[in-house]
């Protein structure tokens, strides 16, 4: 009985051993089966997983990096600000009606723009990775700069995107809104991507076609911007405009050779809100008509003040394309000049290069009755526009004014130094003076100068400021002007010449 026991138990123990044996085999298999399997579906997780990934990274349509991917190098890069090395500032960018596009020429077509404008800004980053198409028709730009290089990148990405788009044979236009944050004045680093975006919407409601940087009053939505409305509408009853002054001179002698009056509204609640928020606001809603004409009395009320204490220089107002084409500006002008004994020559019109090549009836009897009455024109933001050469021709204007995009790229641009150089030898053969503006640095007036610029405006010699200001400062308080530029040079007989 033990035998058979134990013969049984060595059977037993036999095919233990043979079942563990296969059992070690079939795992063995099995497993390298299984790690196969495992590999190939590894590599499809992988895959998969990386797909997610590049679509968290990049944005199917434009190739563009995407929000999340945006926030984590916006947080690397906020990071070394606060290890005190260098800056960061944020352009927020907004397409200006690009739901009218769509609706017009269609989602191919608008998705064809979207591609093309994020390769414009791809470009104009450098190529570098730090533009996001954060939604539909939004994008984002990261810079290493501080205020100022913002403003300059600001400036420069309007008239990048503002270049015709030529779109499945169709020509297309566009303005942005552009919205400004730098880190850390203008907010901590959870919320600055967030105020960027505000002070873009805080454009768009002004109408978009310009830049804001973010303040802590740009709590905006549609109640409040229907309040902006309202308050606009009561401003000049209020006396909460007023007009601040920039002067212009002459590149040679620096004398002053006029005073360009630039609209300021002083909120009671908001502060000083910029003309590039309310100006566009005003012109959207029929306000920008008498606004314009309060502007014109004005300015030639102050003129004729200036005129007593000895102060002779020309003056200039902005007129926007509502006023011009209205049918009253010009005898409204002439009314003006009239009651404060001002002569037409003194007063100079900057009407902007892209409502001036309008060529509608309105716009061309505009022009007409202005050279009439014998009013200076100045063509302003020259450059950004599309002059034809004979619309040029055709138009009364005695001075053109090279935009200040131009200037900014002066030192770097090859192309900007042609453009300029251009410009100054088609408005001299036309007997026109060139006036440059937004001359910040002394490299820049140089430039200029030698490429024959007549007259020249900027921060170098004055920023904007109220006209008691102005008057201390053109008797040579320079605390607002270069220290090499003596303002007290006033011409003492006679304003710029005239062509
Ligand atoms: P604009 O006519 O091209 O005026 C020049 C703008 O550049 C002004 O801005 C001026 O302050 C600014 N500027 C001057 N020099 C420099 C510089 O060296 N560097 C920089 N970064 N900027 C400089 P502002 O006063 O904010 O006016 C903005 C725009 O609002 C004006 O552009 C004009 O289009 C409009 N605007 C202002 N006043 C009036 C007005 O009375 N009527 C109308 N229709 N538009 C106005
Ligand atoms: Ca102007
Ligand atoms: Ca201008």
């Amino acid at each position: 009985m033990a035998e058979i026991s134990a013969l049984a138990s060595e059977r037993a123990l036999g095919w233990l051993l043979v079942s563990s044996l296969l059992l070690l085999v079939a795992a063995v298999v099995y497993g390298w089966l299984g790690a196969g399997k495992g590999r190939q579906l590894k590599q499809r997780l992988d895959a998969a997983n990386s797909e997610i990934i590049g679509m968290r990274q990049r944005d199917p349509l434009t190739g563009l990096i995407t929000r999340t991917e945006f926030e984590t190098l916006l947080d690397t890069q906020l990071g070394r600000v606060d290890r005190g090395l260098g800056h960061v500032a944020l352009l927020y960018l907004g397409l200006d009606n690009f739901g009218a596009i769509n609706d017009a020429y269609g989602l191919r077509v608008g998705d064809a723009l979207l591609v093309e404008a994020g390769g414009r800004l791809s470009a104009f980053m450098g190529d570098r990775p730090d533009v996001a198409r954060v939604a539909g028709d939004e994008f984002v730009l990261l810079l290493r700069t501080d205020l100022d290089g913002a403003i300059e990148a600001a400036t420069a990405v309007r008239k990048v995107m503002g270049e015709p788009f030529n779109i499945e044979a169709q020509q297309l236009q566009l303005s942005v809104s552009v919205g400004m944050a730098v880190y850390p004045d203008d907010g901590a680093r959870p919320r600055i991507l967030a105020h960027a975006a505000l002070a873009m919407r805080t454009v768009k409601m002004g109408g978009g076609a310009g830049y804001a940087r973010y303040s802590h009053g740009m709590g905006v939505n549609h109640r409040d911007q229907a309040d902006l409305l309202l308050d606009l509408r009561q401003a000049l009853a209020r006396h909460e405009m007023e007009l601040y002054f920039q002067p212009k001179v002459d590149a040679h002698t620096l004398q002053v050779t006029a005073a360009e009056a630039l609209l300021r509204w002083q909120h009671p609640k908001r502060g000083m809100i910029s003309p590039d928020i309310f100006v566009p606001l005003a012109e959207r809603h029929g306000l920008i008509v008498p606004i314009g004409l309060w502007v014109i009395e004005e300015a030639c009320r102050q003129a004729a003040q200036w005129r007593e204490a000895g102060l002779r220089m020309r003056i200039a107002v902005n007129i926007s394309g509502h006023q011009l084409r209205g049918e009253d500006l010009v005898a409204q002008i002439e009314a003006s000049l009239q009651r404060h004994h001002i002569p037409p020559e003194r007063l100079t019109c900057e009407i902007t290069e892209t409502v001036a090549m309008e060529d509608t009836a309105a716009t061309r009897e505009a022009f007409e009755r202005l050279r009439r009455a014998g009013l200076h024109v100045s063509i302003d933001d020259f450059g950004t526009g599309h002059s034809s050469l004979a619309t040029l021709r055709r138009l009364p204007a005695a001075e053109l004014k090279i935009d200040r995009a131009f200037v900014v790229d002066l030192a770097s641009s090859q192309e900007a130094r042609s453009i300029v150089r251009a410009v100054v030898q088609l408005a001299h053969s036309l007997q026109l003076r060139v006036v440059a503006e937004g001359v910040e640095t002394e490299v820049q007036r140089d430039e200029l100068v030698s490429l024959g610029c007549d007259e020249l405006q900027g921060y170098l010699f004055a920023k904007p400021m109220s006209a008691s200001a102005l008057a201390l400062w053109a008797r040579g308080d320079g605390t607002t002007a270069a220290s090499d530029f003596s303002p007290s040079l006033f011409d003492p007989t006679a304003p710029a010449p005239l062509r």
